[in-house]
């Protein structure tokens, strides 16, 4: 039987391995860390005592491929959420709280309820989304969204630097069009909030390693790919820690490592080179929230650092995102800040619990005009290599729809 190796194992990988196997391909998946997951992992933190995942992850029912890849992994009901589609925020400024509830279906029905809409926002301002039909090449998020109007603030925004991971300044808007057109232009059925319930290993990682084991697929962790040997315009060998792998004539490789990595081991390959940073900062304490923000487990906040709160198990966790202009700063300093927040978001009276700052500075490639340009698609001009991960040409940001999505794009080159 032809082989088919796969180095990386995040969601692209996992995802590329899912479908060479289905295909009837043996698979190896190579990951070069002590565990399979990347960008999407949970880990036991010493200084915390307990897992957590290296940021939060939020997926909309929309995500289609994502829940695809759930169904097939059996990971469906690992993932917890409100069951509805509602997105409850505060905004720091005036204390003024409020829940935005799409209805579930396509005609935007709920923009009749006063209730269920951005407060101060009038309706003609959720007009201006559809302007992101007809967005010139270069036109930044800003450019096109931003009108200093209260729908742009307290949602247009959020939503775009969540999805985008990239100051909206210079965030290209048409990669943040099909994530609306397939989510809240949808309506409420495809923007229902989902998150695991346990964590990201758990629900995202574990059970694609068991499938893929249970059909024997190898996957093996600690084994990092330092790198492929090219013969005849194909890839003949790569270099493992014990030594060469053979890659047959009929094999196939599919490389989904992050693009910094990809460029390492295949040169001359135009990847993108600027990145954006995620801040997490996750507080050890337990705190369940009221009404909205207890149904939902999470909250988004306007005028702060903190950005998202989600409540897990024993643990408040806050995300920043475009977190490039904070990166430097001391993990103290964040972790002060982000309290202050947090305490005003959910009304704590306490001092802040243990903290575990965690700084991807990497986390996403950097979603502007000139990085989009230096996307590759999954062919390359090696005979039996193709490319995945989310940094490539998916028409999508970097987020976990997109990372799946090229995995089956990667496997697809190959027939599967
Ligand atoms: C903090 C944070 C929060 C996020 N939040 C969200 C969110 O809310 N929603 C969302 O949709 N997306 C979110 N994302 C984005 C999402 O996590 C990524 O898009 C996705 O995980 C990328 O998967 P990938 O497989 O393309 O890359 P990676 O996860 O980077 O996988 C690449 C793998 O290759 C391995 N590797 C590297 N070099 C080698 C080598 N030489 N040999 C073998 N293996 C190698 C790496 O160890 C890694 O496991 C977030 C990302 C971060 C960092």
């Amino acid at each position: 039987m032809s082989q088919a190796h796969v180095i990386g194992g995040g969601l692209a990988g996992l995802a590329a391995a899912l479908s060479l196997t289905q295909a009837g391909r043996q698979v190896t998946v190579y990951e070069a860390g002590p565990a399979l997951g990347g960008r999407c992992r949970s880990y036991y933190d010493r200084g915390l005592e307990c897992r957590i995942d290296n940021g939060n992850h939020l997926l909309l029912s929309g995500n289609v491929a994502a829940m695809a890849y759930l169904e097939q992994i059996g990971a469906t009901a690992t993932m917890g959420g409100p069951g509805v589609s509602m997105f409850p925020f505060v905004d720091l400024a005036g204390g003024e709280r409020w829940v935005i509830r799409p209805s579930p279906g396509r005609v935007p029905l709920w923009l009749m309820q006063r209730s269920r809409r951005v407060p101060g926002a009038g309706l003609g301002e959720y007009l201006s989304l559809l302007s992101l039909g007809r967005v010139s090449d270069d036109a930044s998020v800003a450019d096109v969204l931003d009108d200093g109007r209260a729908l742009y603030r307290r949602l247009l925004e959020p939503l775009a630097v969540a999805a985008l991971n990239t100051p909206p300044s210079a965030a290209l808007a048409r990669l943040l069009r099909p994530v609306v057109e397939e989510t809240l232009m949808k309506g409420g059925a495809a923007c229902v909030p989902m998150f695991p319930r346990q964590g990201l290993s758990e629900s995202m990682i574990d059970p694609a390693v068991t499938w893929l084991a249970a059909r024997g697929a190898s996957v093996q962790a600690g084994r990092r790919i330092a790198q492929m040997v090219i013969a005849d315009e194909r890839i003949v060998a790569l270099e493992g820690p014990d030594g060469p792998i053979a890659v047959g004539a009929q094999d196939v490789v599919v490389m989904a490592v992050p693009s910094w990595v990809a460029s390492a081991l295949l040169p001359g390959l135009v990847v993108p080179e600027e990145y954006q940073a995620i801040l997490n900062v996750h507080f050890k304490v337990p705190a369940h929230g009221d009404g909205a923000v207890r149904q939902a487990g999470f909250l988004g906040v306007i005028g702060g650092t903190a950005e998202w709160i989600f409540l897990k198990p024993g643990v408040v966790s806050v995300t920043v995102s475009a977190a490039n202009r904070l990166i430097d700063e001391s993990a103290e300093v964040l972790a002060d800040r982000v309290w202050q927040d947090v305490t005003q978001a959910l009304n704590l009276t306490r001092p802040m619990p243990p903290v575990r700052v965690v700084k991807e500075r990497r986390a996403t490639f950097a979603a502007t005009a000139e990085q989009e340009e230096r996307r590759p698609g999954p062919r390359t001009d090696l005979r039996n290599l193709a490319l995945a991960g989310d940094w490539t040409a998916t028409g999508l940001p970097a987020t976990i729809e997109g990372a799946i999505r090229s995995g089956r794009a990667a496997a697809s080159v190959f027939g599967a």
